[in-house]
């Protein structure tokens, strides 16, 4: 039996990917260790901007001064390149994909016994993976090259994990892919908006989420089911990446600023969020301003910002002519727009009531995903009334 440890960098998928090398790790009788004195750290690190990988590389590094052995798995292990070159030798850069990558690291370290296995990340939210990989081909985009095509899991094998995430204790459950939209199980006669109607109706879910979403996905149908379905949060995170046709063209994009508009404003009610690049080499001045001006018409509540950081192997690899200064310059006009908007949605709800879920001590998230200051014990879903608004969401009174 060893100790370790998993971390991830990165996104929702990279979440999940921590998460099943880690349900492996415990299934195969090796003990999770918080204390940081664990032999075996696994790191599951992301590529998506230059300043990703410095990280990843970083807690590469730092694991490495300890553990006796240390995994590197995830997006910044495939990436092409030798970003994990010069790690010490007592570190493994795992390049498999994700399916694979669980059964490696178990098999490495030496699976001794089986013990009947039953862990979460948390009891709060899981983040079940449902689809991996990417068919699209965004001009600036590692994604495609490191996680491969779109593929997708069995409906049944994901409704399974859902009902073992309820049983475990889990209050909401993230369906979470690189490219959500394409999901598709034809044996079993699913696409996304069925998933979303049988995955909401299992007993015992409490709230149900989509992690993110191509504007090209956002149908009736989904909407539909998304409605429909009790137990789903009116929330969608719909990444628009640019507000102007020509650096959406230059993006390979497969929409325009119109098309977003038209798309987002069928889901008028939800709540609306998104990613905008910053600093792409075809954005202008006028273009950025197109960028704001669609954020504010499509009614965006927060906007995640990344400047641009061209990666290795893609079309605009060797491209970057706007100056890191003009980059910041915009980032922070945009983040101020999105603080802006932020703050104007959660002042419309002061004097209402919602169903706050308790991440973390002293806040949580409501039903359309706005966040909640409010004291209750973590893992607990609790009514609350919103009595004011703070820097960092609305303040509420539990009723
Ligand atoms: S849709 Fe575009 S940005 Fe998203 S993962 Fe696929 S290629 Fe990358």
């Amino acid at each position: 039996m060893a100790s370790f440890t998993v971390d991830f960098l990165g996104c929702k998928v990279s979440q999940t990917d921590a998460q099943e090398i880690r349900e492996r790790l415990v299934a195969d009788g090796h003990l999770e260790d918080g204390a940081g004195d664990a032999e075996i750290a696994v790191v599951n690190t992301c590529c998506v901007t230059n300043e990703a990988v410095r990280k990843s590389r970083q807690a590469a590094r730092r694991a490495a001064r300890t553990a006796k052995r240390v995994y590197v798995t995830g997006c910044g292990a495939n990436l092409a390149g030798d970003g994990f070159a010069s790690l010490p030798a007592n570190v493994t850069v795992v390049r498999l994909p994700g399916e694979r990558t669980p059964a490696f690291v178990a098999g490495d370290v030496g699976a001794i016994g089986c013990v009947d296995a039953n862990v979460g990340l948390d009891r709060t939210r899981a983040f079940v993976k449902v689809q991996d990989g990417c068919s699209f081909s965004c001009a600036f985009c590692v994604i495609p090259q490191v996680r491969g095509a779109s593929r997708s899991r069995p409906a049944e094998a994901v409704l399974r994990e859902i009902r073992r995430r309820v049983e475990q204790g889990h209050r909401e459950v993230v369906l979470t892919g690189i490219n959500l939209g394409c999901y598709r199980d034809r044996a079993a006669g699913f696409d996304l908006p069925g998933l979303v109607r049988a995955a909401g109706a299992i007993d015992g879910l409490e709230r149900l989420r989509l992690s993110s979403i191509e504007v090209n996905h956002v149908s009736d149908a989904l909407l539909d089911a998304m409605r429909e379905t009790p137990s789903v949060s009116p929330h969608l995170h719909v990444p628009l990446q640019s507000g102007d046709d020509g650096v959406l063209q230059a993006m390979r994009r497969r929409y325009s600023a119109a098309t977003y508009l038209r798309r987002v404003s069928l889901a008028g009610e939800f709540n609306l969020t998104t990613d905008v690049i910053v600093g792409f080499p075809a954005e202008d001045e006028a273009a950025f301003e197109s960028t704001l001006r669609v954020v504010e018409q499509a009614g965006i509540t927060k906007v995640h910002v990344f400047p641009y950081s061209p990666r290795p192997g893609t079309r605009t690899a060797a491209d970057d002519p706007v100056p890191p200064a003009v980059k910041k310059e915009r980032s922070a006009r945009l983040r101020s727009l999105s603080a802006e908007a932020s703050h104007r949605r959660w002042r419309s709800k002061v004097g209402g009531e919602d169903v706050v879920l308790v991440d973390r001590p002293g806040r949580g998230y409501g039903d359309d995903y706005t966040p909640w200051l409010v004291q209750a014990q973590v893992g607990a879903l609790v009514r609350a009334r919103a009595v004011g608004v703070s820097e960092e969401g609305v303040v509420g009174a539990r009723v």
